[in-house]
């Protein structure tokens, strides 16, 4: 057996203990029994033990110190240099971690966010407060140890978006920004796409369970190695490209959160379905970042599923499941209210236009926080003002400002940028689609996707993590990764 092939033995072993722990936590998010919450919590735990003490383990850490060399002296093929080179990458991060922090970390967070589901309940952010000093703390600390250049901030930036930094993101959001604040109004002037035209009746979750997978089957979604079950924030978990099940949620007097968050998860799910399984275990077989995750199910829940060929397909569709009140609505109002536009107060109910404002907000108070320019204690103050700025909004109440997100609370710092990136990255990647497909929206009035699907199969998700995400765009695109193209998108969408 060659040292390579001792390398993926190993992997695969790591990766089938990874996709127990993966399917164990989808069961807690949809089917575990309430009362077993304790005896899950220990399981997992067990786990990802045994799965840190697997990559960790010096045998291993050996193992690819002889591949690195190995690579160096240019013995190995292309393909065996990016395996080699990402789970170096792996290895090093884990290592970097003294277990006690982890642990620290780990009970830290789990006791916060019980704090702030508290302290939102009552709306009152001095409970939160400290819980959320000692998150900060422990995230500088964890910079420290991972190490990094110019900024605390690009360490942990690096465990969401690898190769993201702080340099590369004020500059697409400061120019962001600057576009975005008046876009905004510009299109609430024009009143054509009114905020909050909210549709509602009475919608069956078995006929919006059926609707929602006529849906996703189309778009290319394999039930046949997928399935859709509820939970109560949408996700999509992969074990394997033969293994990928989606959540949705379900309000009976509202289809849209369900049929957009179908949408949403089966475009994350196209691509773990789309990683190739001879790579399996391997990061070739793996997604390669959050950003770029995130562009795939934007493309297909913002540009695809809320455009008109879309949804000249399916309308009639779901006018005949919900007769009350779609048969009455032509097809252009129902568009307007799907894409309607306004700011608002809460995140995960924005728009696709002023969205990207509540991201950069979380990003400058983020980074804000780990350089040291900002304070916990000032961070409701910090967050009005940002709020009047950018949205025009008053903030009466933190439950519907600082303590909005469970993000902080479950510890992740550096995970919002990835949202917005996303967004970006959707339009340029869509933009090149339809360059080099002609016609491909003519597909969707017949209800054909696999064109786009195909595309995105080989241009993106195939590749695994063999390039950084902005080299895979490069290459799908031909251009830079920027945000010219999202930019165009909109103002094309909302003000042509
Ligand atoms: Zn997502």
């Amino acid at each position: 057996m060659t040292e390579m092939e001792k390398l993926k033995e190993k992997l695969l072993e790591i990766s089938h203990l990874s996709a127990a722990a993966a399917l164990l936590s989808w069961d807690q998010e949809t089917f575990m029994p309430k009362g077993s919450a304790g005896f899950r919590a220990a399981t997992l735990s067990t786990l990802s033990g045994l799965i840190h003490s697997r990559v960790t383990a010096l045998e291993l850490v050996e193992l690819i110190q002889r591949l690195t060399e190995a690579k160096a002296a240019g013995s190995l093929t292309e393909e065996e240099g990016h395996i080699v080179r990402e789970i170096k990458r792996d290895v090093d991060r884990a290592t970097k971690l003294p277990v006690e922090f982890v642990k620290e970390f780990s009970e830290a967070t789990s006791l916060s966010i019980e704090v702030w589901q508290n302290a939102r309940a009552k709306s009152n952010f001095s409970l939160f407060e400290p819980s959320l000093q000692k998150i900060v703390d422990l995230n500088k600390r964890y910079a420290e140890y991972m190490g990094y250049e110019d900024s605390p901030y690009n360490a942990l930036l690096d465990g969401y978006e690898p190769n993201m930094t702080v340099a590369q993101l004020d500059e697409v959001f400061l120019d962001l920004k600057n576009f975005l604040v008046p876009f905004l109004a510009e299109v609430v002037a024009t009143k054509t796409f009114t905020p909050e035209q909210k549709i509602l009746g009475d919608f069956s979750e078995e006929g919006q369970k059926k609707f929602c997978e006529a849906i996703v089957e189309r778009m290319g979604y394999d039930l046949a190695t997928g399935r859709t079950d509820v939970s109560t924030h949408p996700f999509t978990i992969g074990m394997h490209p033969r293994d990928v099940r989606i959540t949705t949620r379900y309000d009976l007097a509202n289809i849209f959160p369900a049929v957009f968050a179908a949408i949403h998860e089966a475009g994350h799910a196209i691509y773990e379905q789309g990683l190739l399984e001879k790579h399996y275990g391997t990061p070739l077989g793996e997604s390669v970042s959050h950003g770029l995750h995130e562009s795939q199910s934007r493309l297909w829940e913002n540009i695809v599923g809320r455009g008109r060929p879309f949804w000249e397909y399916f309308y009639p569709g779901l006018q005949e499941i919900f007769p009350k009140p779609f048969k009455e609505l032509p097809l252009p109002d129902f568009l307007g209210a799907v894409n309607s536009v306004g700011p608002s107060l809460i995140r995960v109910e924005a728009d696709e236009v002023s969205y990207n404002l509540h991201i950069i907000l979380r990003y400058e108070i983020e980074k804000g926080l780990m350089d040291g320019g900002l304070e916990v204690k000032d961070l409701p103050e910090i967050w009005r003002a940002k709020t009047k700025e950018y949205l025009g909004l008053e903030v009466e109440k933190d439950s519907d400002g600082v303590l909005q997100d469970v993000h902080w609370a479950h510890g992740s710092f550096g995970y919002f940028p990835t949202y917005t990136l996303g967004n970006i990255w959707s339009a340029q990647i869509y933009a090149a689609a339809k360059e080099l497909n002609p016609g491909l929206e003519e597909d969707y009035k017949k209800g054909e996707f696999g064109r786009l699907k195909g595309w995105l199969n080989r241009e993106i998700h195939a590749h695994g993590r063999a390039y950084s995400a902005s080299e895979i765009i490069k290459r799908a695109t031909g251009q830079e990764a920027s945000a010219t193209a999202y930019k165009d998108y909109l103002r094309t969408k909302y003000l042509a």
